[in-house]
């Protein structure tokens, strides 16, 4: 008899599939036989990471037979510094989809549910599924000033008995849309004390400043939030794996229960370390972006193309009934972008924001593929900027 795991396993995995990563960059260059190919698909910083990382991790090159320091000591120190905490409040993970995880496993089981919004971050379903809890998923906005952004009052009537934790990114991918301070505070307002409330702020620092949440007051007022943060985004470090939460003591203790000991490697810790001494890397990171960012906007008008609006490192716009034929058409142009169907949204293409070449290669790859296929889209652009 053929020993079949499926039959092994609960339900969640069953309905899981593995998630889909941006298209590597060494993986096109391959297929195509070329070296020039642009990666626009996984909201990386085009700039690298900051000089002194590379400086940092040469030291640490020395001593790779050692385990890494499993309490992460001298990055909590300094994160506790910057954010005003105790570094009891602190909890690194591999990458924040680590600290997402130990979340999950921590306060979800069979009979819990986790409440996200519709077109949410996919990592949630997955952690969700993954313990076998029930995903709770809470329709989308609608209207023209935020379509497919999170829709506060649908997310606090989908939280019942049953939820032990929701899911909050923001701003969100792979929308790029965001909740304004005001309306993250009325839901917590809104939401009971007993359910976890996790702001996931991975693109916080590409935010305009008066659209950041005060998070470590809210922190204070709402002994339920779990605040995550990466080093993957604006500090350019995604290929190391590190990110980590901000909560009560009585939280990152649990957190800190299920963690594997060893969740952030020796490099991770140290590249942390360095990025935060950096904040001119970080500062010219934002005004890149927000270059970039008008200058793929004025692109897409010029295109009569639909984007939705973001306070991210990336735009996401429509190509009706093509966005397959155009992600495949731009792959043949050696731009990676990333398609959204596993999202639900097939009509969707996500762009992260380059430098102002990559952007240009982008735009005018764009150009071709859209007359190539008889389009362009007639559409009205959603939303003013
Ligand atoms: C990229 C991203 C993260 C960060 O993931 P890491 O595991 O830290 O690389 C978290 N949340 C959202 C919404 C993201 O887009």
């Amino acid at each position: 008899m053929v020993f079949d795991p499926l039959q092994h396993t609960h339900a969640g995995v069953r309905s899981l599939r593995p998630y889909q990563p941006g298209k590597p960059v060494e993986e096109l260059e391959r297929e195509l036989g070329i070296n020039n190919a642009i990666k626009l698909a996984s909201n990386e910083n085009p700039l690298g990471c900051s000089p002194r990382v590379r400086q940092y991790l040469a030291d640490q090159a020395n001593e790779l037979e050692r385990y890494p320091d499993g309490n992460g000591f001298a990055l909590k120190r300094r994160l506790a510094e910057i954010h005003s905490l105790d570094s009891g409040c602190i909890t690194l993970g591999n990458g924040s989809n680590d600290v997402l995880d130990l979340i999950a496993r921590v306060f979800l089981s069979p009979e819990k549910n986790a409440v996200f919004s519709q077109y949410a971050f996919a990592v949630y379903p997955l952690a969700t599924l993954a313990v076998n809890a029930q995903p709770n998923v809470a329709s989308a906005r609608t209207d023209s000033a935020m379509p497919m952004g999170h829709n506060i009052n649908s997310i606090a009537e989908a939280v019942n008995a049953n939820t032990a934790v929701v899911f909050i990114a923001n701003p969100n991918n792979p929308t790029g849309t965001w909740l304004t301070p005001s309306e993250i505070s009325e839901l917590l307002e809104k939401i009971p004390q007993n359910v976890v409330v996790v702001l996931d702020e991975a693109y916080r620092d590409y935010q305009s400043p008066e659209l950041r949440p005060d998070s470590c007051l809210l922190l204070k007022q709402y002994p339920n939030l779990v605040v995550t943060r990466t080093f993957s985004k604006v500090h350019g470090l995604a290929a190391l794996r590190v990110g980590y939460s901000l909560s009560s003591p009585e939280i990152a203790d649990l957190l800190n229960r299920v963690r594997q000991p060893f969740n952030v490697n020796s490099l991770a810790l140290s590249a942390a370390l360095a990025a935060l001494d950096d904040e001119e890397h970080v500062k010219s990171s934002v005004q890149m972006n927000q270059a970039g960012m008008r200058q793929l906007i004025a692109g897409f008008a010029s295109f009569a193309i639909d984007v939705l609006p973001s306070q991210a490192n990336f735009l996401t716009f429509r190509i009706p009934e093509k966005a397959e034929a155009v992600y495949q058409a731009l792959l043949q142009r050696a731009v990676i972008v990333r398609p959204l169907a596993g999202y639900q949204m097939p009509d969707w293409l996500r762009v992260t924001i380059g430098t102002e070449a990559e952007n240009q290669q982008f735009l005018s790859a764009l150009g071709k593929v859209l007359k190539e296929l008889g389009l362009p889209s007639s559409v009205e652009p959603v939303a003013a900027h």
